[in-house]
Order: structure tokens, then sequence, then C-alpha cells
């Protein structure tokens, strides 16, 4: 199984009180020359995100599709690098690219789930990530009834000011001063593009989206800690960048898996189970009491076999 598992670096987090003034001084002036936010309306409009009372892009099978418009507009929202990818913008149907992986995880991430603000930012969410939502809320102006989605753009929006491709990365995915690297994203079974090519194992677009929202998470929490047998990459608790994107997922499945055929609820479900299984204390939270997920995925199959 493979993870996104970053390397233990990460450059946003000062180390001492040096450094901690040489980020002050420098990063935030560095980052406001590269990055120009898209307002919301204007995404939700290219991209058909119009319907806020529940409607998400997904099909049931798991697909989505992005205009060339919206692809380009997103692209400019997150900082693409186009050229890294050596794409250019394009209608984006089934994913055969980890750009594409990408956009259409990024449009379900911040598009409408029927989930509203005061119904995501509970007692139950991981609490520093529910801190920081909260003000921003705040400053843009939202509301508690207001479409989760539109808050989770502002978050990931300030988090990715770009977004680069390194196929060679040992990760799915890397984050750090503000740029997201992107690996092999596209490919959920084999590193081999040779035995198993992105375009014929695309990873499910739900799927993609944890694996950002967890990267957004570093934002938030900086890096993971040592697993207790030392194997990999782990989080204390709920509180950590596997935390968000576990919470991202369990918000957007409790909201639609019964919108879902089978197979693709048991996917997102299984990418929830091996977050939370990197979660050294997740003290009882529902986010990862993955087995009732996994059987209300199962449910749905058992009503398409009536
Ligand atoms: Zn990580």
């Amino acid at each position: 199984m493979i993870l996104p598992v970053p390397p233990p670096h990460h450059p946003n987090t000062p180390r001492s009180p040096i450094l901690l003034l040489l980020t002050l001084s420098c990063t935030p002036h560095a980052n406001h020359t590269l990055w120009r936010q898209v307002p919301y309306d204007d995404i939700a409009a290219t991209c058909d995100l119009a319907n806020e009372t529940g409607g998400h892009p997904l099909a049931p099978n798991g697909d989505l599709s992005l205009s060339a418009d919206c692809a380009a507009l997103l692209g400019d929202a997150f900082g693409v690098d186009w050229s890294d990818f050596d794409e250019e913008p394009h209608n984006i149907h089934d994913p055969d690219s980890a750009l594409e992986s990408v956009l259409g995880g990024l449009l379900l991430s911040i598009g409408a789930s029927g989930v509203t603000i005061d119904e995501a930012l509970t007692a139950d969410a991981p609490s520093t990530l529910s801190d920081q939502l909260t003000g921003l809320a705040a400053r843009e102006g939202l509301s508690g009834g207001d479409e989760m989605g539109r808050l989770w753009y502002e978050h990931l929006s300030r988090a990715f000011h770009t977004i680069q491709y390194k196929p060679e990365l040992d990760a799915l995915a890397y984050f750090g001063g503000n740029q997201l690297v992107i690996g092999d994203v596209g490919n959920t079974i084999s590193d081999d593009p040779a035995i198993l090519p992105i375009a014929d194992n695309a990873m499910p677009f739900l799927e993609v989206a944890v694996i950002l929202l967890h990267e957004s998470g570093h934002n938030v929490y900086g890096g993971h800690t040592d697993c207790p047998n030392n194997d990999g990459r782990c989080d204390a608790s709920r509180e950590g960048a596997y935390g968000v994107g576990v919470w991202w997922g369990h918000l957007w499945l409790q909201a639609n898996l019964d919108s879902l055929e089978w197979y693709t609820c048991d996917d997102a479900a299984e990418r929830v189970e091996s977050s939370c299984a990197v979660i050294i204390d997740d003290d009882g939270w529902a986010a990862c009491e993955v087995s009732a997920l996994r059987e209300r995925c199962w449910a749905i199959l058992v009503d398409d076999d009536r």
C-alpha cells in the first residue's frame, strides 16, 4: 500500500528564533508576490458548482467532468505549473494523468458536499484545524449555514500557492513552503508505469481529495512523527495531517455515500482506513469507525442486487 508519506523535512517549521525571524521577514512577502486568489464565485460559475444545496459533482461511479475553462481557472487558483506537467488546460473526464487526477480532486474538495460550516466544525473535528477554519470563515464573511466547500476552498487555496510535478518523487505528494509537489498520484498499486500505466489505474477522485486535504493539513500541523514500530510516519492523534484528510472524507461520505455505487464508496473507505491506521491514538474518533462506514457501503451493494 502506498501512503502519502512526505520526507521528514518541512521547510515551514521554524527551528530557532533566528529562523523564525527569517521566516516572518521573508516568506510572506515572497508568497504574496506569487499568489493571486481567484474568487470562489468565479470558480463556482465556471466549474458549474452553483448548486450549493447538496448537489456534489461526483457521478455514482466516481467520475466527474471538468471543462477546459474550469481546469484553467483551477490551475490559476492553485498555481498549477502546466509546463511542469507537460500539459495545457483541456476537458477532463476519465483521468489519465496525475494532473487530471489532482484537478478533479481539487474540484471535488471545494464543490458542494451538502455539509454546512456548522456541521463540519463540531467538537469532533481536529481542534487546531477547526480553530483556523473558524477564523478564516470570519475573515471571509462566511456564516455557519454556508456550504463547507466554500471554506475548504479558502483553506486549500491558502495552502497551495503552486502545484508542481516530480514523477520521481518517492511519495504520492509532498508539501512544503506553500508548494504542493505531486508524485505518481494517479497510480494506486504499482510504482512501475510499464506494468500499470496511470491511464489504466487512475486513483478515484475521492481518494485524491483525501490526499490533497492531508497535504493541506501540513500547513496547519507541520510534519508527522515516527510510528511506534519505526515503520514509516504517523500522527499522534487526530491533530495532524492524516486527521485533516480523514475529517474531510468522513464529512463528505456521511453526507453523500448513498449517492455512490458501492465500490466508489468502498475505495474511499479504504483510504480513510489507511489514514486512520497511522493515527497512533484515535481515541474512539467517530471518523475512524471505518467498519460502520464499510457496512454502509456494502448496504448499497445489497440494495443494488434487489
Ligand atoms: Zn503527510
